[in-house]
């Protein structure tokens, strides 16, 4: 069939379908508009439509570029280019739509103007809805990953927990969040971002009462969101961000199945926290109790360098460190530093009586009874195995004799068991030739020590530095 012969289309028989699929007619001419079924679903009429009526509903950040594309080149350019342009657009139930529309012109008047237009429309909010949360996923995963990469690169906890929480900023949003450490029936904060410093310097800590909503996490252990009436139901909830918190969430930090803290967020407006805020938040939970597990085995890890497991006095390694620093003090300030070296009496012996266990008994006995008799500025360490260096910042000779006679008389009445315990102490302090020179110290306070060994036991003797 030639082309003459072929029965002409007559689209008026098609037009419902072909509005269906998005078709919409503009006559500017007769002024008449065709809405599409994505017009009359949006719950506007072809009156809306008339003249540029729709630019009415195009969301101000597009209409701008709706404007340019639609009226301007499809209405009025001389060339017959079309447009082709992705904007949001209100329907009259106040909800917002993606449309993509593909426009052109038709014939055109004296004017120069277009005479009516046509175009498709194609609602896509689905689809970019769906590359949003893509989006966002991809964001929360690149967030994660560098919460990962902070954990393993920091030890410093508060620097750890802040970096934690400003990648979960990049993920959903809150006004300010913190982590919360239990410790001894109280909450303690030990990193944030949004409070103010104002908060953050009068507040560490709080009691761990019923009247705040980071309570319930303790006795539920699971997510806990109030989104209103925070205030009315929670009166001694604290507001450290900008006064007016409406929203909290608080998600427990559990590491091996043991509570260790909360972490909250805080929002201005109501009703803001779901289920997606809990998801969300939880996978930065999990890293921030990581973070917290491991800054607690770094700190025990130093302890153990610094303390001597046994008898909780500082280790030798840790004393040495102290006697250098005190030295150096002592001789930049010119103040008085003295020391005591103390050893149990016949302790073989004892062992050889009672046995080891009992004689590890003792040696804790001694080192609390020792360390009952000192201010907080003296050191007490292990120097030995049953013998101990005490070393006393801003202390003259005279006064660290009364201490090493308190601390003999205390063991000697107060640590025996079955059998009476006795200790022989040396003392001395630093002279003007130690300046910087702690074994000259150590090896005089030893000489005393054995002073008083040789002269029966169980007293102090006394060594002054020479000059
Ligand atoms: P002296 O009065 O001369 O000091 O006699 P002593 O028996 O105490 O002699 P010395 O100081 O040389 O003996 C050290 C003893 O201390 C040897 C060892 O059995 C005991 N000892 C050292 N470290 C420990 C420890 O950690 N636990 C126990 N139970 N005993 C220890
Ligand atoms: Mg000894
Ligand atoms: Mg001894």
């Amino acid at each position: 069939m030639d082309d003459e012969h072929k029965p002409e289309i007559d689209l008026n028989l098609y037009i419902d379908e072909l509005r269906e699929l998005g078709l919409f007619i503009h006559d500017l001419e007769n002024d008449i508009a065709y809405p599409n079924s994505f017009w009359l679903k949006l719950g506007y009429t072809a009156e809306d439509m008339r003249d540029t009526g729709f630019l009415r509903f195009v969301h101000p950040d597009d209409l701008a570029a709706v404007n340019e594309s639609m009226v301007q080149k499809v209405g009025c350019s001389p060339e017959n280019t079309g447009s082709r342009i992705l904007f949001r657009i209100k329907s009259k139930s106040g909800e917002w739509f993606w449309v993509l529309s593909s426009s052109i012109g038709g014939r055109k008047g004296d004017d120069g103007k277009v005479l009516y237009y046509l175009g498709f429309d194609h609602d896509v909010t689905a689809e970019i809805e769906a590359g949003k949360k893509a989006e966002e996923a991809l964001k929360a995963a690149e967030s994660l990953m560098k919460a990962t990469e902070i954990i393993s690169a920091n030890l410093d906890l508060k620097n750890t927990v802040d970096a934690i929480l400003e990648q979960a900023e990049n993920v959903f949003s809150f006004t300010s969040a913190s982590v919360q450490l239990m410790k001894d029936d109280e909450f303690r904060i030990v990193g944030s971002v949004g409070l103010k410093e104002e908060f953050l310097n009068q507040v560490i800590s709080f009691p761990q009462s019923p009247s705040i909503p980071n309570y319930r996490i303790v006795t539920d252990n699971k997510p806990y969101i109030v989104n209103s009436g925070l205030l009315d139901e929670y009166p001694d909830f604290l507001d450290g961000s900008v006064h007016g918190i409406k929203s909290w969430m608080g998600i427990p930090l559990i590491y091996n199945k043991k509570l260790l803290g909360v972490i909250s967020f805080d929002y201005t407006e109501e009703n803001h926290f779901d289920g997606t805020y809990i998801r969300l938040a939880q996978a930065f939970a999990n890293h921030v109790s990581i973070a917290l597990e491991n800054s607690r085995m770094f700190e025990e890890i130093k302890a153990l360098a610094i303390q001597d497991d046994l008898t909780g006095c500082y280790s030798r390694r840790h004393l040495f460190e102290c006697l250098q620093s005190e030295c150096e003090v002592s001789k930049r300030y010119g103040s008085p530093l003295s020391m005591i070296m103390f050893d149990i009496d016949d302790f073989k012996l004892f062992n050889d009586r009672f046995g080891h266990l009992v004689g590890d008994e003792i040696l804790k006995k001694i080192a609390a009874a020792a360390s009952g008799c000192l201010r907080r500025a003296d050191i007490i360490g292990r120097y030995g195995g049953e013998e101990f260096v005490v070393l006393m910042p801003s202390t003259d000779l005279d006064e660290a004799v009364i201490v090493a006679e308190r601390i003999r008389n205390t063991v000697e009445n107060s640590v025996g068991f079955p059998v009476p315990v006795t200790i022989s102490t040396g003392c001395t302090s630093m002279g003007p030739d130690d300046y910087g020179n702690i074994d000259a110290m150590l090896s005089r306070a030893d000489d005393a020590m054995y002073e008083s060994k040789a002269k029966g036991k169980n007293r102090t003797s006394v060594i002054k530095a020479r000059g």
